[in-house]
């Protein structure tokens, strides 16, 4: 402890975290995880006072609404949970990946969506596909009779049929909402071999099982699009305005 007191840097406490937090900027080479959503975390964002603990938050996932109610889920709201309902770690029904932050829940149905993935946007486009895909809350090969399995046509698995698709219906074409979606801007993973490809690769091997990691890679695509552009939205408003997110009509098509 040193004995300089520090400048008037006000602090804040969150519901998340027993230490209070201050404002604090990101940059991308600092490569933080935000501890709510569990993705990387650039620009405006909240540090754990403390000196030796990680805790960092999104703006954004700071704000986030108490409840909220979800298209995906319309029997019941879904609650923001710090932390994972069930032990350490939960199953995100949206992208199939494991979670071990914040979590909008729903108790009744052990219903859990990432609040990364809850504010995914309805419609990407990529390079690699001539349409826009629009966002679905289970698999278009979800009740059929004869079992048949909808394939991720970037990673070529199978999906469980309550997983979320990004799907161009005209082109029977689909993708996972995790890495396998890409937008604009971001190489598709698929026919790579060019040479090129983790260049830097800084994180090193192994890691790529880890939720961490994934859920980088995630939102390295989302980044610049969904979560500045909802954080914009969310201080612009009130939390309100996080409900009319799911009235905008941008869908193209309707199941
Ligand atoms: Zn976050
Ligand atoms: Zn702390
Ligand atoms: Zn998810
Ligand atoms: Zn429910
Ligand atoms: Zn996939
Ligand atoms: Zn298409």
């Amino acid at each position: 402890m040193t004995s300089k007191k520090p400048v008037n840097r006000p602090s804040v406490r969150h519901p998340s975290h027993n230490h209070p937090l201050r404002l604090f900027k990101s940059q991308e080479e600092d490569e933080i995880i935000c501890s709510g959503c569990e993705l990387n975390l650039i620009g405006q964002a909240f540090k754990c006072t403390k000196k030796d603990c990680d805790y960092f938050l999104h703006k954004s996932c700071f704000d986030l609404p108490r409840e909220t109610k979800h298209k995906s889920h319309s029997d019941h709201p879904l609650t923001l949970l710090h932390s994972p309902p069930y032990g350490h770690s939960y199953t995100c029904d949206a992208c199939g990946q494991y979670g071990s932050g914040f979590t909008y829940n729903c108790s009744e149905c052990q219903y859990d969506v990432h609040v990364g993935c809850a504010f995914i946007p309805e419609t990407v486009k990529r390079e690699d596909h001539d349409h826009p895909l629009t966002l679905v809350y289970n698999t278009p090969c979800k009740g059929r009779e004869d079992g048949a399995m909808f394939i991720c046509d970037v990673c070529e698995e199978d999906m469980s049929e309550n997983l979320w698709v990004y799907y161009c219906k005209e082109c029977d074409y689909g993708t996972h909402v995790h890495s396998c979606a890409v937008y604009e801007d971001h190489q598709p993973k698929k026919g790579g071999g060019g040479g090129e490809e983790g260049r830097g690769g800084g994180g090193g091997g192994g890691e790529s099982s880890s939720a961490a990691a994934r859920m980088k890679s995630l939102m390295k695509a989302q980044d610049e699009m969904a979560a500045l552009q909802l954080e914009a939205r969310i201080r612009k408003n009130t939390n309100d305005a996080i409900l009319e997110l799911w009235d905008e009509p941008k869908r193209r098509y309707y199941w």
